[in-house]
């Protein structure tokens, strides 16, 4: 029916350099892109490029009228994203040398500042057959998955950037716990035994992906498609929105796997991130 996203807005602020800076010099940057980043904004833009409602939840400073305009153009509603005065829009620094090698720093600013009372009253309007996305780069995920499950929605966590203590924390409130390889290793070295959760979306890069079921054991495995890499930023996100978007749509767990990873596919063979998602049309034709 629609999608929720919890999720971060960052500017991303990307140099192009020979080489990455050592500490104490100065370096002239070769070139410069700006572009929409954060790993919500990017998971709300590939639900809404898959077809799904999408509604974004979050807050940005005041300014930076273009970053909500770009995740508009995609189809998502930002109505639930706050303008706050006191706040800047997160973004990142984020370096690349010839060999695409990155340094990134990465400044939260409004994306810490969500309101959890404003994020309790938007979510009471969900229904059953809605869905909550979260990842890690804001804050009020326990209040965002708490309001959410108690309306019988659905709630998909990609933990990342990863943190043990705050996916103990909303993980009693998750039906589907999304990781790349690096983070579910984390987890279960984290978190041995039993996890309260549904099912396990665990993504491996080139290697392909697998959902587990984890109340009926079932494994459901995705190859990924053959495609000649140029930037894999993103490819997670894009995965999971897409994933979220095809349930949302009523996909079964394989078709769901098989959307996302082409979507993925996709994008990797692409420079950026949020603007180089996929739309649907091209996800069904490199399909077809
Ligand atoms: P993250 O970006 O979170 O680290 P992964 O690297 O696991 O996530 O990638 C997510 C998904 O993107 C993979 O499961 C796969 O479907 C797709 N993908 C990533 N890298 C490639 C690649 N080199 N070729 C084809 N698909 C890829």
């Amino acid at each position: 029916m629609a999608i929720w996203n919890l999720g971060s807005v960052n500017i991303d602020h990307v140099y192009h350099l020979d080489r990455l800076p050592h500490p104490g010099e100065t370096l002239a940057a070769q070139r410069y892109a700006q572009g929409l980043g954060g790993k919500g904004a990017n998971q709300s833009v590939a639900a809404a490029r898959a077809g799904a409602v999408t509604r974004h939840l979050g807050a940005m400073g005041a300014g930076d009228a273009w970053v909500a305009a770009r995740l508009q153009d995609s189809g998502v509603d930002v109505s639930g994203i706050a303008r706050l005065d006191d706040q800047v829009t997160g973004h990142a620094i984020i370096l690349l040398d010839r060999d695409a090698e990155n340094s990134i720093v990465i400044h939260p600013g409004a994306n810490r500042a969500v309101s959890e009372a404003a994020l309790s009253d938007a979510l009471a309007a969900m229904t059953p057959a809605d869905t909550l996305l979260l990842q890690n780069e804001t804050n009020g995920q326990v209040a965002a998955a708490r309001a959410a499950a108690v309306q019988g929605a659905r709630v998909i966590y990609s933990a990342a950037p990863f943190d043990l203590d705050a996916v103990r924390a909303v993980m009693p409130h998750v039906a589907i716990l999304a990781m790349n390889e690096g983070e579910a290793e984390q987890l279960f070295s984290g978190v041995p035994g039993d996890l309260p959760v549904q099912g396990l979306l665990i993504t491996r890069g080139a290697e392909g992906a697998e959902y587990r079921c984890l109340t009926t054991g079932q494994v459901f495995s995705q190859p990924s498609f053959k495609v000649s890499p140029v930037d894999t930023t993103g490819a997670g996100d894009t995965f999971t929105g897409y994933f979220a978007a095809a349930l949302d749509q009523g996909a079964d767990i394989a078709g769901a796997l098989r959307l996302a990873s082409a979507a993925a596919a996709l994008k990797v063979t692409r420079a950026g991130t949020g603007d180089a998602i996929p739309t649907r049309a091209e996800v069904d034709a490199f399909l077809a």
